[in-house]
């Protein structure tokens, strides 16, 4: 039995986002940034064959988007100080927040094929 197939696919989403071993939770998912580990040191569940593609990429943009705009729009920060540091204020803080959703949208996806053994789970 495939170990994917014990573990809900919201537990293993859930597992993904946080970072850890999408099947047991008990290792964690990336060994460095953005490159997930090729096996799970605990239960051995491979993950070195999920692409996620474009998926993290694309969620975390959606996701920005939709913090962005209302945050430009409603709190109207360029009345308050100078628009070159408004714009300075919002790139930092809409990069960083970029740089820590990445990795848990990545996460999120390998989960989700991981449990599904969705396409984009090359086989060996
Ligand atoms: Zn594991």
């Amino acid at each position: 039995m495939h170990p994917s197939q014990t573990v809900e696919m919201k537990l293993a989403a859930r597992r993904g986002f946080l970072g850890r071993c999408p099947s047991c939770g008990k290792t964690p998912l990336f060994r460095a940034y953005l490159k997930q580990v090729h096996a799970c040191l605990a239960c051995h569940a491979e993950f070195g064959r999920i692409r996620a593609d474009d998926a993290a990429p694309w969620l975390t943009i959606i996701v920005i988007g939709h913090i962005f705009l209302p945050l430009v729009f409603f709190l109207d920060l360029d009345r308050v100080i100078p628009f070159w540091a408004c714009v300075a204020v919002y790139a930092v803080f809409l990069s960083l927040l970029a740089l820590v959703l990445l990795p848990r949208a990545k996460g999120l996806f390998i989960g989700i094929l991981w449990a599904t053994r969705a396409p984009g789970v090359e086989a060996g």
